[in-house]
């Protein structure tokens, strides 16, 4: 019995419809392709952002390309040169609207909007079958791009919980050529908390707050701080608010591998995209997009995301450990790490870069005794746990 579909891709967010994209362009033996959207129409809910690595394929939907970032405490401000691997925004409006128009044009991919997948796919003869409000499915594979699980305190080690707005100021206040990556001005007392700022124009940016913190936090929760932070950022200067963004990323989630069983897997931001240290799992899903639309064009297994080598398991782990455990160091460590690090090292170490002489770059820029303490105190507790 053939099924109806080659392919089903659940959830057309970001990792759906960048693998959409692939197949779209290039199907192989994957012709037949459904992507299921719960959302009706699609907002400009997120600005991915990322450091350009070399060219890729969606230069032309970067907006702003910045060559400056600041990270500054409350007594001390670095900016470092990023010329070299400029920190890029995509606003995820333009990403949606660029996918519609190219699956709408495509025999191969098709992609269904205001439909809600129901439970998990089923295993049938030949393939799964999936529920959803517009009837039953079947496909021989089936890729899950939906978020497996609400975030939840003991899930990851740190969760990276931000709130942010879009701001016009009657007055220029921003540095338009000067990301503030991480601002920690504002002491938040047992937290790691900081105001990120992506300048759109010197009278206009989206302002963020947010925090790392073993709880997921919502809106409400950074509400006050962040109404400190605009106050500070645009003094009296009246302002009004275009849009509004928030967010619960995972940082140093236990790996998904993926595999489900046999044509049956998972994807995306909480299933082994994000990277641990930072939560940005932009790059991540293309990287894992295009190896996946390379499988599937040529009728091999498509795989889930790749786990991060050893070396970068351990550092990343140590490090969440360390701003778990002693929040108020945070401000310090970025500074420091930021500050008595070559930016061209720290930019490959948090793209999935690094080399051997980037890690330890990074390691010198930051308080040996602390990091060593650190490390003996998560072996006892691993082995306590073993
Ligand atoms: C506000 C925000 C800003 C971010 N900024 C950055 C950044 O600057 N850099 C970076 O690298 N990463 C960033 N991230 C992290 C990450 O890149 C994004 O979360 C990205 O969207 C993850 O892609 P995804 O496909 O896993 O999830 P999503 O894009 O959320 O896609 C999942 C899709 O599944 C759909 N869905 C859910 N349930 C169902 C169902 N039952 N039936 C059908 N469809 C369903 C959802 O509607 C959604 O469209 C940001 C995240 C957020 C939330």
């Amino acid at each position: 019995m053939q099924t109806d579909l080659d392919l089903l891709i659940l959830g057309g967010g970001c990792a759906g419809l960048s693998l959409a994209l692939r197949l779209a362009e290039a199907p192989g033996r994957c012709r037949r392709v459904a992507v299921i959207e719960a959302r009706p129409d699609y907002a400009n809910d997120r600005s991915w952002c990322f450091w350009r690595l070399g060219p890729h394929r969606f230069e032309p939907l970067v907006t702003q390309s910045w060559s400056r970032i600041a990270v500054r405490s409350a007594s001390r401000v670095v900016v470092a040169d990023c010329a070299q691997t400029p920190y890029q925004l995509l606003e995820a409006g333009n990403f949606y609207t660029h996918a519609r128009h190219v699956l709408a044009n495509s025999d191969t991919v098709r992609l269904s909007l205001g439909v809600s997948v129901n439970g998990p796919p089923v295993a049938v003869a030949h393939g799964w079958r999936v529920e959803t409000s517009a009837g039953a499915l079947t496909a021989a594979q089936v890729i899950d791009t939906r978020p497996p699980s609400v975030p939840r305190h003991g899930d990851s080690t740190l969760w990276q919980s931000f709130f942010g707005q879009e701001l016009v100021c009657e007055r220029p206040v921003f540095d338009a050529a000067c990301v503030e990556l991480m601002d920690f001005t504002e002491v938040v007392s047992g937290a790691v908390a900081f105001t990120y700022v992506l300048p759109l124009a010197p009278d206009r940016a989206l302002v963020e707050t947010t925090l790392f913190d073993p709880h997921p936090r919502g809106p409400s929760d950074l509400a006050q701080h962040h109404r400190r932070a605009v106050r500070r950022l645009c003094g009296d200067a009246p302002t009004r608010m275009l849009r509004s963004e928030a967010g619960m990323l995972p940082m140093g989630m236990a790996h998904d591998p993926g595999a489900l069983g046999r044509g049956h897997l998972r994807a995306g931001l909480m299933s082994g995209a994000a990277r641990p240290a930072t939560g940005y799992a932009f790059q991540r899903i293309q990287r894992w997009a295009d190896a996946c639309g390379e499988a599937l064009r040529h009728g091999k297994t498509p795989r889930g995301h790749h786990t991060d080598p050893l070396l970068t398991r351990i550092m990343d782990r140590l490090f969440l450990d360390v701003l778990r455990s002693q929040p108020e160091r945070g401000a310090e460590l970025f500074v420091r790490l930021f500050g008595g690090t070559d930016m061209r090292r720290i930019v490959r170490f948090l793209s999935d870069r690094g080399t051997l002489l980037d890690r330890a770059a990074i390691v010198a820029s930051l308080p040996a005794g602390l990091f060593l303490r650190q490390l003996l105190r998560s072996a006892r507790r691993d082995l306590a746990e073993a």
